[in-house]
């Protein structure tokens, strides 16, 4: 995966129009002052065609799916299975019956190493991660190492936010043939990294591994190709796409999910019950146990429709003309330290800093003040900021609703915070030497 080049080219989005359908932007912040939103990375807003599709469903057809042959279950089983092929068609992949609906990308990687990774890890094997990923790429990993005793092998940074390539070829060639799966994220969610996708896949093939692809940061921001990767599985939330929240999605490449057996066990899951044992049913269902989350299934669709509507190319082009922005202003601010790749090109609309002497939780509730809302902490990376030698840093994150302006305010407020604090920090010092 890398990013289109910017050359001269208009990206002809014009995020002031799509703002009116995004009715949470127009409100102001307790301050008084308007919202910005630049907490993304966490969660997106929804525009109104979501949340319309969703209480559409709701007041005119919603029913239980796959279950009653009644009007308003079949109408609503089209409406899930069309959302199904909607994703089918967003991901381009090949077959609906390797889209799984889960709860969240949390659950869709647990429930490749409950299922995937029982089945096919031992005493002997790696799991290869990187050391960026999301605490939702390592934990389940380090569950399933406890249940197998497998061991887990972590690629490392280079000294510009990228994983160092020549460490991770010497890793393959040292351990090449005990790596039984390759896991890792598309775009860092603290770095703002894009990832070589097909590159690592295609490494990891020729070693025989698997590769899980974490495409949480990069769903929402470029077109993704399931097809052209050639990853076992990908997944994603549909919160982080202008969705609803308590969905998300498994791609599986449908042979590997045929030959995993089911992770939780209850009704649509099945062939037959027998007071003896159960049969399981075909693809898709078979990974789909119980009510699935049918309205927001639908309102997942509704904002594929949506960004599909915009385009995923503009989106991620906008995005990087805001980060390259956002990168130009802090850099001119003294004290400031940037996080990632020092090419805002290689990023996507992701920039994470930190301030000499300022801690990310001063710098985010001076900019909530402001009315800026950013992210700051670990950010669920907590590897990642042990390797960077750090506790926490602060995120500003874009979405395509995301203006310059708000950038430049932003970039203001933390102008801001570096001037307040590091009076308050000279004054500390000075009152320190003359012994008061
Ligand atoms: N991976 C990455 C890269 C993420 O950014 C996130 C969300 N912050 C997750 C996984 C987990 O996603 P969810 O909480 O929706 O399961």
């Amino acid at each position: 995966m890398s990013n289109p080049t910017l050359s001269n080219r208009a990206t002809d989005l014009e995020p002031t129009s799509l703002r009116g359908d995004f009715p949470i932007l127009g409100q102001r912040a307790t301050s008084g002052a308007p919202l910005v939103y630049l907490d993304n990375g966490a969660s997106t807003q929804r525009p109104t065609q979501v949340i319309e599709a969703m209480s559409g469903c709701y007041r005119d057809y919603y029913a239980n799916v796959h279950r009653g042959i009644h009007t308003l279950s079949e109408t609503s089983t089209d409406r899930y299975e069309q959302a199904r092929r909607s994703v089918t068609a967003f991901m381009n992949a090949a077959s609906s019956n390797e889209v799984l609906f889960t709860a969240g990308t949390t659950a869709a990687i647990n429930t490749v190493a409950r299922t995937w990774g029982d089945q096919q890890l031992g005493a002997n094997d790696i799991v290869l991660l990187t050391i960026m990923e999301h605490h939702a790429n390592i934990v389940p990993w380090q569950q399933l190492a406890a249940r197998t005793g497998c061991q887990i092998q972590f690629a490392p940074l280079d000294d510009d936010g990228h994983i160092d390539q020549a460490a991770l070829d010497a890793i393959w060639q040292q351990h090449g043939d005990r790596i039984k799966l390759f896991s890792f994220m598309a775009i860092s969610n603290v770095l703002g990294t894009v990832n070589p996708v097909e590159k690592w896949v295609a490494q990891a093939q020729q070693h025989g591994a698997a590769t899980l692809v974490d495409a949480a940061q990069a769903a929402p921001h470029m077109p993704i190709d399931v097809q052209a990767w050639g990853a076992d599985f990908v997944v994603f939330s549909g919160h982080k796409i202008c969705g609803p929240t308590g969905i998300g999605v498994l791609y599986g490449r449908e042979e590997v999910l045929e030959s995993m057996p089911p992770f939780l066990g209850g009704g649509a899951m099945i062939h037959t019950v027998t007071t003896e044992g159960f049969t399981t049913a075909a693809l898709p269902d078979k990974f789909e146990a119980g009510t699935p989350p049918i309205v927001e299934a639908i309102g997942l669709a509704a904002a594929i429709d949506y960004l599909t509507d915009v385009g995923l190319e503009r989106i991620h082009l906008h995005e990087l003309r805001l980060t390259e922005l956002t990168h130009r202003l802090l850099s001119e601010i003294e004290g400031v330290h940037l996080l990632g790749p020092r090419n805002p090109r290689d990023k996507s609309g992701i920039v994470s800093f930190v301030i000499d002497n300022v801690h990310a939780h001063d710098i985010a509730q001076w900019l909530d003040t402001r009315g800026i809302a950013v992210r700051a902490g670990h950010h669920c990376a907590m590897p990642l900021h042990k390797d960077l030698g750090l506790s926490a840093s602060t995120r500003a994150s874009f979405y395509l609703y995301n203006t310059a302006e708000e950038v430049e305010q932003f970039a203001a407020a933390v102008r801001e915070v570096q001037t307040k604090f590091a009076r308050t920090g000279r004054r500390r010092r000075r009152r320190e030497n003359s012994g008061e």
